[in-house]
């Protein structure tokens, strides 16, 4: 029998796979401090980003033989020392991404109809504020018709992609890497139509896009700094569902008290999870605490994902 610690917590549907392959799937939260003693008891343990395994508890648990990660990132897993100590890691990459896409739409639409801003001052005192806000909110503009350009087109930009499509928006990318030439869109009704991807230079794709979506890993530079910023159309918007660093904070409010950005919509921030005030407050950015990948659709995705890998390591060793 093989004993598995979701230290983290595992969706339901994960839980029910790994079961009924034969393994018993302990949900209960060990705190970090307890783990060397307490994992020593399991074969493998899957965790989100709370837990770490570091290279000390893998040489204190030397009955593991796997580390599962729910969503994408490794940072809190030592991997090179866990594989090299014979740990298999694995993770989910992929099952977040649609979600990711979803929530740059969500900042899309808020910012072209100044939502952020309306959510803020609504509801209102009487009529008359009623009316002055119906007029501050009049110039929204449509989506349609609109280019948005991609930085960062692995996993999550193509599925940013594929919604602007959908939409009728151009979509123009850039990659250090490209690698789709083509993208297929599964439309209502099941309708499958294939579209050539239109890559181009980075700074081409920013002069022309009316909207810019980052989704490009983590670097030492920001990829949209003061530089980028004024290269932008007037009246651009940008939305960054990728990592905090990756746009220059205070370029991107400088660009935004200019008029030269119209608005921006944010996901992750520099000092996360303390953004800076003046991001927090600006009536131009919409702002979600780093929720991308939280939809109940991801977590039973990720839950899915991760079980199959899991029980498919362990038929692969019997
Ligand atoms: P991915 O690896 O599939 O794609 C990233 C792409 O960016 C790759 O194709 C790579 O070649 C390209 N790239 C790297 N550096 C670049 C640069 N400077 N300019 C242009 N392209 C560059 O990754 P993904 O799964 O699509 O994730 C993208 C980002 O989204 C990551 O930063 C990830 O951490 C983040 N993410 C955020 C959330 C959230 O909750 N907001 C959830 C999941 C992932």
């Amino acid at each position: 029998m093989i004993k598995l610690l979701a230290n983290d917590g595992i969706d339901p549907v994960g839980k029910q796979m790994l079961e009924a392959a034969g393994f018993t799937v302990d949900t209960t939260f060990i705190p970090q401090d307890e783990l060397p003693v307490k994992l020593q008891a399991y074969d493998a343990i899957t965790v989100r980003s709370a837990t770490k395994v570091r290279k000390a508890l893998i040489d204190q648990c030397p009955n593991l033989k796997l580390i599962g990660r729910g969503g994408v990132g490794v940072d809190n897993i030592d991997v090179e020392y866990a594989k090299e100590k014979g740990v298999a890691v694995y993770n989910t990459p992929a099952a977040s991404s649609a979600s990711v896409a979803e929530l740059v739409f969500g900042h899309l639409f808020t910012g072209v109809r100044f939502l952020q801003d309306a959510n803020r001052k609504m509801p209102v005192e009487g009529d008359t504020k009623f009316n002055d806000l119906k007029k501050a909110y009049a110039k929204g503009i449509e989506l349609r018709g609109k280019t948005i350009g991609i930085l960062g087109f692995g996993r999550i930009g193509r599925e940013t992609a594929k919604i602007a499509y959908g939409l009728g928006m151009e979509v123009l990318a850039f990659d250090v890497h490209p690698s789709v030439t083509e993208l297929e869109l599964v439309l209502g009704g099941g309708v499958k139509v294939n579209v050539p991807v239109q890559y181009t230079e980075k700074d081409e794709v920013i002069a022309k896009s009316d909207f810019i979506s980052l989704h490009v890993p983590y670097s030492h530079e920001p990829v949209i700094g003061a530089r980028e910023f004024t290269l932008m159309k007037k009246g651009a918007g940008l939305v960054n569902c990728s990592r905090g660093g990756t746009v220059d904070e205070s370029a991107l409010l400088d660009a935004l008290n200019s008029g030269q950005l119209a608005f921006a919509g944010l996901d992750v921030f520099d000092n996360e999870p303390t953004p800076r005030a003046e991001l927090l407050q600006h009536a131009k950015i919409s702002l979600t605490p780093h929720i991308g990948a939280s939809t109940n659709e991801a977590q039973e995705r990720i839950g899915v994902e991760l079980a199959t890998l899991i029980i498919n390591h362990f038929k692969q060793l019997a």
